[in-house]
């Protein structure tokens, strides 16, 4: 298939050992970042070696979009008084970085907030990050306890065929890797075998396999209709009161939740003033306060704001917010699940 800009896109198999070194020869051109293994966890990281990669992870606790393309906290401006004030830019992000490692649910998410930062506002610094980064994307090759991914369409393999640069699978010893931009292209300029149908069979009998592996399914059929219908359940408050702290880990660990407050700071000696942006959550009881009134003033509009939002996919893009990552889910402190709840609604409907 030929790409926007004339790219042909093209498909090899790649020995891992020569990928790992592709990899290696992207520093220092490239900042590289990846999967690394961290205690029991795995995180998103900045790499020195291809060694440092763990690819055969699950899932990780923060999304790599939304630590390296879109910053959880950035400064934007600067205002200094030497006398006369002068207002500085603060542009950062423009180095050239590579991730290596990203789900398809992750990979989803980067889009969602390309339709938030780069549509009919288009943020600076987003934008210069996304177009000085290379995504290497990565199907999955098992499915964690939460995952509902294959319930919304966004994964446990890609089907999107663009916005990223490249694509793998796992085979074994090799990496089917599908190529889909310029950019891809650069890290893999060492050739490997041209695939056959055993390779795209191989790849889809792994889909099929997976599929069958998921424990969280949920039907959105109707969904965003029904729950728009039945913003009084009293599964919001019971959940709300019984369950929920207001602590904000659902949305900080969302890949798609993209809200941020603007904060001035000053100097100690009162001569400069540094203009940041931070994550912001709904979940917060002063995020919804203006001028003194509250429009979510109880825990119960505020956790069901984030339920319907999340899946709710007419209302903002024509997509559903979530990717089914399951991230809300896992570091909710009380286990709080919004397929749950959303489950409870579509058992006892209120209308
Ligand atoms: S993580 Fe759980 S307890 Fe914390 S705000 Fe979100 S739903 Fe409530
Ligand atoms: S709402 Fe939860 S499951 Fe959906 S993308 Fe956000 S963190 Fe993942």
């Amino acid at each position: 298939m030929t790409g926007v800009h004339g790219f042909r896109e093209f498909n090899v198999l790649i020995s891992k050992d020569v990928f790992f070194s592709c990899i290696d020869t992207l520093r220092p051109e490239y900042k590289v970042f990846g999967p690394v293994r961290d205690g029991n966890q795995t995180v998103f990281k900045e790499i020195s070696s291809s060694a440092d990669l763990f690819m055969d992870y699950s899932t990780t606790m923060l999304s790599p979009g939304k630590m390296f393309i879109y910053k959880p906290k950035e400064d934007m401006l600067k205002f200094r008084d030497d006398g006369t004030l002068s207002v500085a830019e603060v542009m950062t992000g423009v180095e050239k970085q590579v991730i290596v490692g990203i789900h398809p649910c992750d990979i989803s998410a980067i889009f969602y907030l390309d339709r938030t930062f780069l549509g009919e506002f288009v943020d600076p610094f987003y934008k210069a990050r996304r177009e000085n980064t290379i995504l290497i994307a990565l199907n999955c090759m098992q499915v964690s306890e939460n995952c509902f991914c294959s319930s919304v369409g966004t994964g446990p393999h890609l089907h999107i065929q663009s916005g990223y640069d490249v694509l793998l699978t796992d085979l074994g010893e090799d990496y089917l890797a599908e190529i889909k931009s310029e950019k891809g292209f650069e890290v893999f300029r060492v050739k490997g075998q041209e695939t056959g149908p055993n390779e795209w069979s191989l790849k889809s009998e792994k889909e099929k396999s997976l599929l069958k592996s998921f424990k969280k399914i949920i039907d959105t059929r109707g969904l965003d209709e029904l729950l728009m219908k039945n913003l009084d359940h009293p599964v919001w408050a019971t959940t709300a009161d019984e369950r929920c702290l207001s602590c904000s880990n659902c949305v900080m660990v969302c890949p798609t939740c993209f809200c941020y407050n603007i904060v001035d700071e000053m100097s100690m000696d009162l001569k400069e003033i540094t203009r940041f942006r931070q994550l912001d959550a709904c979940q917060d009881l002063r995020f919804a306060e203006v001028h003194g009134g509250n429009f979510r003033s109880t825990r119960a509009s505020r956790l069901r704001q984030f339920v319907i939002h999340n899946l709710n996919y007419t209302s903002q893009y024509g997509v559903t917010k979530t990717v089914g990552c399951g991230r809300c889910i896992t570091w909710c402190p009380t286990n709080i699940d919004l397929t749950e709840m959303a489950k409870e609604v579509q058992r006892s409907r209120t209308y």
